[in-house]
């Protein structure tokens, strides 16, 4: 079996050998951009490039890139934990072409790579294609299909939309269709029953999307319309973790040798182990994905703060801390003592985080202890709060009282919520998203003056699009 260090290798050493440069991840904490605050794609490091405002060094690139999915167009938050293939953090291994390759090579390349280099079984495999968009006098994207024919039965090569098949930048710049490689790793009873053609991008478990090839091809222009780009550029971008399951004979990505480890050790730390209670797993998921999240982005330059980016950090070892104190009785500060075990199982391919152990695990304890004092406080007044209601002879907490705790002591609904019901108590919950709403409106007002994060650029005005209530959003159970 490959271990995730073989097959990051492998992924590099077959690139560079159809003539790829090889080039380091970005850090995955953005400074200079008004419009991301952390990479969410292979190709953010490359958009100079893709806009044509910076020659390319190389025309053919390779690498491994580590992304974070937790804000803006791409949040994954909620999913993390509940699901087993969304994480905040993963690693995206992509080849780009400036230029040069086009759709033939994109496609027999990842086709070599997957079925003649790594074995997967073809039978497995499903590629989508461009179904066109008349409105927009798009045909159907017939080249790509002919040559996944050259591979795939075409009842394995599938029609996709706008919404799946067609990448763009932004509202105008470079644009095209795109083609997804799908894995249905469900046994073979299962598939001879219903076919995975009926699954993918249906969110089944167990046909997942592992690699999208980006044919960039277009230009967009201000007034919509489409122009043929001059320099085609080919984006592609694969799930690492997800690559690691489907080679390592597992249907969850924490079953593969990057997530067992730490899983490990959480459950040894905890007294249980995982496997054996569903809301366990969750937590226990939670804690092994943001761990990466937290470590990394500190190496990368962003601790947690109360602002931005910062706070996006605080949230999410927040969102894993409070996993831990609910479901798995940590009640001290423990993510820290983690951070060997990441090491062990990350440190050679990013030493950033050997270079930086200390300062992470320092600033990793005290946010932990801070917080967990915060949870502490919230806890009293949460008992005071029962106290009075009951002595007032109603079972119901008012969802000011909620807010309140959601507010100023981090306390998420679900977690008062559950407090509440291990007493037999409920909360008002219209009341708590009447208060929400108040609260969101407040910040609307605020941001759409101060938070160049939360934005999307349009044409020189600024749209805001929303902050990500997720603490409140994201249900626990
Ligand atoms: P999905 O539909 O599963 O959410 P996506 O279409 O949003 O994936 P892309 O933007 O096409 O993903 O990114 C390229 C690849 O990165 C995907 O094919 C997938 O393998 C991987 N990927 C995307 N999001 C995540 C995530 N949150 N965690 C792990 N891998 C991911
Ligand atoms: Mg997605
Ligand atoms: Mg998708
Ligand atoms: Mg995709």
């Amino acid at each position: 079996m490959l271990t995730a260090k073989e097959i990051r290798d492998s992924f590099k050493n077959f690139f560079e050998s159809k003539g790829h440069h090889i080039v380091p991840s970005a850090p995955m904490v953005i400074k200079d951009d008004p419009t991301l605050m952390f990479t969410n794609a292979g190709m953010n490091q490359f958009k100079d490039i893709i806009l044509g405002n910076h020659p390319a060094k190389y025309q053919r690139v390779a690498d491994s890139q580590k992304c974070l999915r937790v804000s803006g167009k791409h949040n994954d938050l909620e999913e993390v934990g509940h699901d087993t293939y969304h994480h905040t953090m993963f690693e995206m291994l992509g080849n780009w072409s400036f230029g040069d390759y086009f759709k033939k090579e994109a496609i027999s390349w990842a086709w070599e790579y997957l079925v003649e280099v790594l074995k997967l079984n073809p039978e497995h495999l499903y590629a989508t294609v461009f179904e066109g968009s008349p409105e927009e006098g798009l045909g159907r994207d017939d080249e790509a299909a002919s040559y996944w024919e050259q591979f795939l039965p075409k009842d394995h090569i599938i029609n996709g939309n706008k919404h799946d098949n067609f990448w763009e930048m932004g509202d105008t710049g470079p644009c095209g269709p795109c083609s997804e490689i799908h894995i249905d790793l469900r046994p073979a009873e299962e598939r001879a029953k219903i076919s995975g053609r009926d699954l993918v991008n249906h969110d089944h478990p167990q046909v997942i999307e592992i690699w999208n090839l980006v044919f960039m091809q277009y230009n967009r222009k201000a007034d919509g319309s489409l122009e043929p780009l001059p320099a085609k550029v080919i984006d592609t971008g694969m799930g690492f973790e997800r690559l690691c399951m489907a080679l390592q004979g597992k249907t969850s990505n924490y079953d593969t040798d990057v997530f067992q480890p730490m899983l490990k050790a959480i459950a040894a730390m905890s007294g249980t182990e995982y496997g054996k209670d569903k809301q366990q797993d969750i937590a226990m998921r939670v804690i092994a994905d943001h761990i990466r999240t937290i470590a990394f982005s500190i190496t990368d330059g962003q601790l947690p703060s109360n602002a931005k980016a910062g706070y996006v950090i605080r949230r999410i070892l927040r969102r894993a801390v409070r996993y831990g104190y609910t479901f798995l009785g940590q009640k001290q500060a423990f993510m820290y003592k983690l951070l060997p075990v990441l090491i062990d199982n990350m440190g050679e391919a990013y030493p950033e985080l050997i270079a930086q152990k200390a300062l992470i695990e320092k600033v990793i304890k005290e946010e932990e202890e801070s917080f967990l004092r915060t949870l502490e406080t919230g806890i009293r007044l949460l008992d005071k709060t029962m106290e009075d209601t009951k002595a007032n002879g109603k079972t119901e907490i008012s969802g000011k009282d909620a807010f309140t705790l959601y507010d100023t002591f981090g306390f998420p609904l679900d977690l008062t919520e559950l407090i509440l019901r291990e007493n037999g108590m409920t909360v008002n919950i219209e009341e708590f998203d009447g208060e929400m709403q108040q609260q969101k409106q407040r910040a609307r007002n605020a941001a759409a003056i101060e938070t160049g994060d939360w934005i999307t650029l349009k044409e020189g005005t600024t749209e805001f699009v929303g902050y990500d209530y997720t603490e409140y959003e994201a249900s626990i159970l």
